[in-house]
């Protein structure tokens, strides 16, 4: 079995929906890997960045073609691509983060997996959930049930719009 690669988009200035989209097009055009699971989209109320504007938010799995390093640089292209003007935790038209590649466990400069954060995140545990119900944290073993009873602010995730938003790429 490949490993799965699970990628978490968001996007929270210019037309969001539209960029998460493109970007899953990129992913797939710029072979950063084979589309496995789109979730839905969802609006989300943004977190530790006061006033700012929400976000769009969806979690989508791949066979990756690429090693993880690799496979950063290129989401990293496509974010500059896409315009993205601010850094971490300001308002950007496309955040690509790596959540995680197969069951591996890396703590390198500028790479480490599982993503350090995505399990306090609800935007990304929820969306995560609906496509992989069965997901663990290859880090700690912990599911991803369990993580989601354990994270605030699932409140702020709301559901926008169902998988078919996909097929009209
Ligand atoms: P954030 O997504 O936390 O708001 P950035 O997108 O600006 O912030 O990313 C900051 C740095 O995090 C990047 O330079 C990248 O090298 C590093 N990084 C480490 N691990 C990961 C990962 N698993 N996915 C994405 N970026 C990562
Ligand atoms: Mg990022």
């Amino acid at each position: 079995v490949p490993a799965i690669a699970t990628i978490a988009l968001g996007s929270n200035l210019g037309r969001r929906e539209e960029n998460v989209l493109r970007a899953v097009a990129a992913i797939a055009a710029d072979r950063v890997g084979r589309p496995l699971r789109t979730s839905s989209l969802y609006q989300t109320t943004a977190v530790g960045m006061p006033g700012a504007p929400s976000f769009v938010n969806a979690v989508v799995q791949v066979v990756p073609l690429l090693p993880p390093h690799d496979l950063l640089q290129r989401l990293q292209a496509i974010e500059a691509r896409m315009g993205r003007s601010g850094g971490h935790m300001q308002s950007r038209e496309i955040d690509l983060d790596l959540i995680a590649f197969g069951d591996q466990v890396l703590d390198d400069p500028g790479l480490t997996l599982p993503h350090p954060r995505f399990h306090e995140r609800a935007f990304v545990l929820i969306p995560l959930a609906e496509i992989d119900p069965a997901f663990a944290c290859p880090r700690t073993g912990r599911r991803i049930g369990d993580l989601l009873a354990a994270v605030t602010g699932a409140g702020g995730v709301v559901r926008i719009s169902g998988r078919s938003w996909i097929m009209r790429s």
